[in-house]
């Protein structure tokens, strides 16, 4: 069944209807259903039955910690990117032992405390990184397990904020340098070798790029045991899309599964993937009700509650969301017209030359809010952040996040005064 439907003109989740929903927690609000999440990660692991990889959701597509506990029930590992988000692991029951780190700027402290939690992985993405973890380690009198994120330049082609492996971006270490910072890694003591990665890109919608960027690791994998370095894994990253239009199709992660894992069983590697988006993307929605429908000469404007703060990809990368009634009401005859939030902006919006049969008051969804929406959104004109429900497998709606009051957000002020 499919996990956003209509039934009697109404929009439902996983069976429940959202409306009352909204009439319950309030507007802006994010609705994720349990069901979507687990079919998501057993997509992943049918596909790639053969190898039975180590699956690392990437905790910033989402990092509600429900969201997480239900990931680890699933025996899932996860990928993180700050101290922040061990954090959020640790308190989700993730086991750090499953815990890989990327990201560019990882600090002492980021470092020491993922050595304390003896994590899985160090993704090291650059020389300078390998001095400071063989550092730490050697403070600590540990040794650290590290992978060398290597930019493989394919090209991914996603849009260019979300595209990052190219050479000119500031991601990983470059191919040509890869083989003489193993070499390099070698030569410290503390520093336990155990794999290599790569993340090309994100809402990538073909498996082409990712199987030329394991095609091009493969070739890097043979010369190094050349030099006697022996990998225990490959970690393809994430970067996996969703349709976010219903003309657009998933990605073919069978074919992705095919076209890579009988070298990976003939070199007896373990593979790690480090999905986000697509585990949580379509598992989503924001609702938003509609403040007023505003008509001007060139242009109307429906103005809702839900902003760039709750959801900055249309603002950000001038991402499609698909937007729908909650009500599906034909009666009402259909306006055209942007959806716009209430902040300070012109680039807040959520939607533009949308057709919608709405007035006033009716809520609207805002589909494929599972990904990047609230794990970005911001306070930015002192809007409180939106609370979260969980529909859970047996179709309970569960608060898995409370809205943010004003009290919480001047907190931090209030005592300096
Ligand atoms: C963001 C990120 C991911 C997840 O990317 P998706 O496109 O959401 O699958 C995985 N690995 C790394 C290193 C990342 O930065």
């Amino acid at each position: 069944m499919k996990t956003f439907n209509y039934k009697n003109q109404e929009l439902l989740c996983d069976g429940v209807p959202v409306a009352q929903l909204a009439q319950q927690y309030g507007t802006p609000l994010y609705v994720y259903s349990e069901q979507a999440l687990t079919d998501a990660y057993h997509h992943y692991s049918k596909s790639f039955k053969q190898t039975n990889p180590l699956i690392c959701y990437a905790v910033k597509a989402n990092g509600n910690l429900s969201i997480l506990k239900h990931f680890a029930a699933l025996g899932s590992g996860f990928d993180i990117v700050s101290g922040g988000e061990l954090e959020r692991v640790l308190a989700a029951n993730g086991k750090a032992q499953k815990t890989i780190f990327s990201g560019v700027g990882k600090t002492h402290e980021e470092i020491a405390f993922a050595l304390e939690q003896n994590i899985l992985c160090f993704n090291v993405e650059s020389i300078n990184e390998l001095d400071r973890i063989q550092q730490v380690a050697l403070q600590k009198g540990i040794k650290a397990p590290i992978s060398l994120r290597i930019n493989p330049d394919v090209d991914a082609q996603t849009h260019p904020y979300i595209s990052t492996g190219l050479k000119e971006n500031k991601f990983g270490i470059a191919y040509k340098d890869a083989l003489n910072a193993y070499l390099y890694a070698q030569t410290l003591s503390q520093l336990n070798i155990i794999g290599i990665d790569c993340h090309i890109g994100s809402q990538l919608l073909q498996v082409e790029p990712l199987i030329e960027a394991f095609n091009r690791l493969i070739l890097l994998i043979d010369k190094l045991s050349e030099h006697g370095i022996h990998l225990h894994h490959i970690d393809m990253g994430g970067g996996l899309g969703i349709p976010y239009h219903h003309q657009e199709t998933k990605p073919d992660i069978e074919k992705y599964a095919q076209a890579i894992e009988s070298t990976i069983t003939h070199k007896n590697l373990q593979l790690i993937l480090e999905p986000g988006r697509s585990l949580v993307g379509n598992a989503g929605i924001l609702l938003t009700q509609i403040e007023f429908i505003k008509k001007t000469e060139d242009k109307n404007f429906i103005i809702v509650d839900a902003a760039m703060n709750d959801l900055m990809r249309p603002s950000l990368y001038q991402a499609f969301h698909e937007i729908i009634p909650v009500i599906d009401n034909k009666e009402v005859p259909p306006i055209t017209a942007d959806i716009v939030g209430p902040i300070c902006e012109s680039g807040d919006f959520l939607g533009k030359d949308r057709t919608l049969s709405v007035q006033e008051q009716d809520y609207l969804a805002i589909k494929s809010a599972g990904a990047y929406a609230s794990s970005m959104a911001s306070n930015y004109n002192t809007r409180p952040k939106a609370a979260e429900v969980l529909i859970t497998k047996n179709n309970q709606a569960r608060l898995i996040r409370k809205r943010e009051t004003l009290f919480q957000l001047l907190e931090n002020e209030q005592t300096c005064l």
